[in-house]
């Protein structure tokens, strides 16, 4: 069934500008849902150049949702955790990951090429024909137009203007967003600014270049020239290295300028078997857009926030917008979610935003910062932080922070625990994960047998029932959570979990939920 469909022409339900990681996620999952959208992207195809490196298991997840898990396992490469250094490349701590331990079911850190990872998303994308990709396309207005958003755009190809009126328009646009301006949202500065150098490399494979360190991230502490090395491929390397004042990119644009920095790890690889693929500098920021949302435009992804990616999670913060987004625009269009609930995902998603921000802040602070004093103080503290168990299990955890409370994550003082975090995507019996058989709707996830009444009710409301079986990882969860039951929502977050099984069930007989109207069930 697809709801909202294309009605006359230039009209659509979605349009989608930015058809960077953040769009594309958007597309697939709404696409997934039913709902026709128009991406459209300045560029004729994916923007080449290398940038993000690292996900985390939860965004592997979500990959895995919009079908793409089995590929991106061929693109990319688990991590085995990091590795701090001082500023004479001393090892002062290691921090082991198990990339087989994980509660979402894929490697907690995993390393790849962002470009290669937006092929495949829009690989992906082509085996949804209510998804259109118009690419060579720049957006030049987004205006109220008849009770619509319009959508105004040039086809750079020959240059005729066009439009197309949509129910909602998500502006994935990046950092210097179009759509952001015009809904009158601003960025926030969270006061960070530094330039970073940023260097990849590629080692010949026919001649068997392996610069052979130790396959997981290496960070130098050092507050002069803080430095990153990570392996990223089968025969691919980055380097992300502070400048100094007075420095720019075009000081390091030969690997024999490169030498002294990059000497630590490349040893005595010749030239010859190394290839400088792109030396370049950002500058590296802290943003949070002061509103996510006017009326029915919304901006996600870079758009809306940026980030210094010293813990590699700023493309990933925009997945999980898209994420948190899609089902509820669909469940809107449909009819099953009250318009209201669009609120939350400012809610939600901003708070959550900040805090990603602040510790990837706190992590390049701590392991850079301080001056002299810094380094002395990470010399004696940092060789004993792994055998503090908690602090050592913080530092390799990839657990991010629950959801605040909204319209659709309900926290009460007795069954706080659970609500707004993630439900975990263990193996069941038979095989299959969690997610698999979820599917894309609400769920039940209960450890105690349902009565014939709540039985009817969730099935009215094509809610999928799940018990949990005693001792399985699932019951274990919700014993944890001081729970007998969870509410699911399609992002798989915890809307509500308790212990009153009946009660839970009552939950969605209220509003916000109008899963009874479904046209559907
Ligand atoms: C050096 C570096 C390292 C990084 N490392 C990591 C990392 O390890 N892990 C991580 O998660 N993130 C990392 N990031 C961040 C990550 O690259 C970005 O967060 C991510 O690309 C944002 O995706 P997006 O889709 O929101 O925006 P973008 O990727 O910027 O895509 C926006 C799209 O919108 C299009 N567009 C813009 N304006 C218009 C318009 N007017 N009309 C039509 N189209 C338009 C653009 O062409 C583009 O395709 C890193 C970034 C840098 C620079």
């Amino acid at each position: 069934m697809t709801y909202g469909a294309f009605r006359v022409a230039g009209q659509v339900p979605v349009a989608i500008v930015g058809a960077g990681p953040t769009g594309i996620t958007a597309a697939t999952l709404l696409a997934q849902l039913g709902v026709q959208t128009l991406i459209l992207d300045r560029w004729p195809d994916v923007y080449p150049q290398p940038r993000a490196v690292h996900l985390d298991d939860e965004i592997y997840r979500i990959l895995a949702r919009l079908g793409i898990a089995d590929e991106f396992a061929t693109i990319s490469r688990p991590t085995r955790g990091l590795r701090l250094l001082d500023n004479r490349f001393k090892v002062l701590a290691e921090f082991n990951r198990d990339p087989s331990c994980s509660v979402h079911g894929f490697p907690q850190a995993n390393m790849f090429d962002q470009p290669e990872l937006e092929v495949l998303l829009r690989a992906n994308l082509k085996r949804y024909p209510n998804a259109r990709l118009r690419s060579d396309t720049e957006v030049t207005a987004v205006t109220e137009h008849e009770g619509h958003v319009r959508v105004t755009f040039t086809d750079r190809s020959d240059g005729r203007v066009h439009h197309v009126d949509a129910d909602y328009v998500l502006g994935c646009d990046g950092a210097n967003s179009l759509v952001r301006a015009r809904i009158g949202s601003a960025m926030r500065d969270l006061n960070f600014e530094q330039r970073w150098l940023v260097v990849d490399v590629a080692t010949s494979q026919t001649r068997g270049a392996d610069l052979r360190q130790w396959e997981g991230v290496h960070q130098v502490c050092d507050p002069v020239r803080a430095g990153t090395y990570m392996r990223i491929g089968q025969a691919r390397y980055r380097w992300e290295f502070r400048l100094l004042p007075g420095e720019s990119a075009d000081d390091f644009g030969t690997l024999r300028a490169l030498r002294p920095l990059i000497a630590p790890w490349t040893g005595d690889v010749p030239d010859s078997d190394l290839k400088l693929l792109r030396v370049t500098e950002y500058t590296f920021r802290a943003q949070i857009a002061d509103r996510w949302r006017r009326d029915n435009v919304f901006i996600l992804g870079d758009a809306a926030h940026l980030t210094p990616p010293f813990i590699g999670q700023g493309m990933g913060a925009g997945v999980r917008d898209a994420m948190n987004l899609s089902w509820k625009i669909a469940g809107v269009l449909n009819g099953t979610l009250a318009a209201d609930v669009l609120d939350s995902y400012e809610q939600e998603r901003k708070p959550h935003t900040r805090s990603m921000i602040r510790l990837a802040l706190n992590v390049g602070q701590s392991m850079t910062g301080g001056g002299r004093l810094g380094n002395l103080a990470r010399r004696v503290v940092l060789p004993r932080l792994r055998w503090v168990p908690g602090l050592r299990d913080k530092v390799v955890d990839s657990t991010t922070p629950a959801l605040n409370r909204s319209a659709l994550v309900c926290k009460s003082r007795r069954s706080r625990r659970l609500a707004g975090t993630l439900c975990p995507n263990p193996p069941l019996p038979g095989g299959q994960r969690l997610d698999a058989l979820l599917g894309n709707g609400f769920a039940l996830v209960t450890s105690e047998p349902l009565g014939t009444a709540d039985h009817a009710l969730l099935r009215r409301h094509g809610v999928v029932v799940l018990v949990a079986e005693q001792g399985s990882e699932l019951e274990k969860w919700l014993r944890r959570g001081r729970a007998a039951g969870a509410i699911v929502r399609p992002d798989r977050t915890v809307m509500c979990a308790g212990r009153d099984i009946a009660a839970l069930c009552g939950r969605l007989d209220l509003a916000p939920l109008q899963l009874r109207d479904n046209p559907e069930r």
